[in-house]
């Protein structure tokens, strides 16, 4: 095995243990796939970055079980969105969710939950200061050389998965183009402790508006309200456009703390005064997509895959349903069952919700530019999202609860392609939750009385999928629902004429 370490022989080898990353290898284990993660960090990251769960999120964590534990950790829920911070913010309602609501908790923390888990549950321990620098792959699988504490080593995967962010070192080792576009803008994070500040900087959000401020625009730069964070942390988010090419707006260009402190003045004047800067961090309005989300047995997700400007809170979102879009394929493949063409939908899933985030940012990139000539653009937009249907259909885009992956043959039925809403059942055993069956990762077969007589039919795919019989489908078009193990609906009783095992067969495999 090209001199890699027999006891490095997996089946998956996961680079990066961010979000994305902890999300796909708890969706492997689930699925009893063997899985290593590599993080070339010594240490878990400490820091705020993200701040914002979206709804679809919520969801996926609620349905693997580690949304109160996300809760328990959160700062506080929004029951409301924004899109570029316009002051008409948008409400989740209306979009059949149990969760419609963000949670506010720093991405140091939600890592933190998922790595835990990943030990807890599956025995798996991230495997820290492990730096992939280089790999090759062959019809069997992939030899990964990382550098680690004891020098370098060859590890041997039979599949490997770029989750190491958007400097991604797998996607530059495959060549995959990463096309995009970005402007004069340059944006500051930091999270900071103060020595004076105001009650207004110190209460906890109750919702967006309060963590957006009504007056962002200042000239042409903007200074977002102080968010409190935890053990007397704050977060600070500042943003410039215009910033001539060359200068300090270039990533990765040093942030100052001389640029910190004016930034928090620019808003707050003398009321605040900072005290530490214990971290800090530049972003751009950077909008890249890489071209393959999957080059033979090596894939991307999450900020591998794309880069966008944080706007509405979308990033680390995208990564975890890619990450849970992915890891049920990627098991199935290695588990021996997976139908032709299987792990190639996960790009052609996934790459057109990521090119629609990226879309969608760019377009909030202009509607923040506080630059005179876009109040235009701004007043017809919160005009628009006035409208119950524009404000529905926004809210939608940016929560991933929108998502709709284009599943069977033009069915009239709403349902198919979308996520399967978290039902209320009566069961045989007594009440239960869609969520709840959906726990383990495994194709669920839901039946209401209507769909009973299907039940035999799904018997030969047992081994993958669960058949559970309800009393009936409340508020649901269907009688009976195929549904994934990422919780998206594939098969229905109704408006498509596909027979049910032709839909498990094209999903779950020869019996
Ligand atoms: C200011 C700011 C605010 C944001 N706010 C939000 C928000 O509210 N909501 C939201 O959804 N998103 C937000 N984001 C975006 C979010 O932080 C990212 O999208 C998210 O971190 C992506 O997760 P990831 O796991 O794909 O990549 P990362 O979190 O970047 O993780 C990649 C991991 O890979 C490791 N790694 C890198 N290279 C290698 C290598 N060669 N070998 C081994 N390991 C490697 C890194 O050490 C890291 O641990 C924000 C971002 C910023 C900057």
């Amino acid at each position: 095995m090209s001199g890699a370490d027999a006891a490095d022989v997996l089946d998956v080898l996961v680079v990066g243990s961010g979000p994305t990353g902890l999300t796909l290898a708890g969706e492997l284990a689930l699925a009893g796939v063997r899985v290593a993660v590599l993080d070339r960090l010594d240490t878990p990251n400490e820091h705020s970055k993200a701040l914002g769960l979206q709804p679809r999120t919520v969801e996926v964590l609620a349905m693997r079980g580690l949304l109160d534990r996300v809760l328990e950790r959160s700062l506080t829920q929004v029951p409301d969105a924004h899109f570029a911070g316009l002051p008409a913010v948008m409400t989740y309602q209306g979009w059949g969710s149990r969760h419609p609501y963000g949670v506010i908790i720093p991405q140091d923390r939600v890592e933190g939950i998922m790595e835990r888990a990943l030990l807890e549950d599956h025995g798996i321990a991230v495997r820290r200061s492990h730096e992939l620098v280089d790999l090759e792959q062959d019809d069997e699988g992939v030899t990964a050389v990382v550098s680690t504490p004891d020098g370098q080593r060859r590890m041997r995967a039979r599949y490997l998965v770029g989750c190491d962010g958007g400097r991604s070192a797998v996607r530059k080792r495959l060549g995959v183009a990463f096309p995009g576009t970005r402007t004069n803008f340059a944006g500051v994070v930091a999270d900071v402790t103060l020595l004076r500040s105001p009650e207004a900087v110190t209460a906890r959000p109750r919702s967006i508006r309060d963590l957006l401020g009504s007056d962002t625009a200042q000239q042409n730069g903007m200074t977002w309200p102080l968010v409190p964070l935890q053990n007397g942390l704050f977060r600070v988010v500042w943003g410039i456009y215009g910033q001539p090419d060359g200068d300090q707006s270039e990533e990765g260009a040093a942030v100052t703390e001389e640029e910190v402190r004016a930034s928090v003045r620019m808003r707050y004047g003398d009321t605040v005064e900072i005290d530490e800067v214990r971290w800090l961090s530049r972003f751009t309005d950077s909008a890249y997509q890489a071209e393959r989300y999957r080059v033979g047995r090596v894939l991307l997700a999450g900020d591998a895959a794309h880069v966008h400007l944080p706007a509405a809170g979308q990033g680390l979102n995208l990564g975890v349903q890619d990450a849970v879009n992915l890891g049920w394929k990627l098991a199935a493949e290695v588990n021996g069952w997976a139908p032709e063409g299987l792990l190639d939908s996960y790009h052609a899933e996934r790459h057109p919700v990521g090119e629609r985030v990226v879309e969608n940012t760019r377009a909030q990139a202009v509607l923040t530019n506080p630059a005179e000539e876009y109040d235009g653009l701004r007043s017809i937009f919160v005009q628009l999202l006035g409208m119950p249907e524009v404000n529905r259909f926004l809210a939608g885009m940016v929560s991933g609860l929108d998502i709709r992956y284009p599943l069977g043959s033009g069915s009239a039925c709403p349902l198919l392609g979308a996520r399967m809403p978290d039902l209320d059942l009566e069961l045989p055993e007594g009440p239960g939750r869609v969520g709840d069956l959906l726990r383990a990762g495994r194709g669920l077969l839901l039946l209401g009385t209507g769909g009973a007589r299907l039940a035999e039919q799904a018997l030969p795919w047992k081994d993958r999928v669960d058949v559970v019989a309800a009393r009936e489908l409340p508020d649901c078009p269907v009688d009976a629902a195929l549904v994934r193990p990422d919780g998206y609906v594939c098969w229905t009783d109704a408006g498509d004429d596909v027979p049910l095992t032709d839909a498990l067969g094209t999903w779950f495999g020869r019996p």
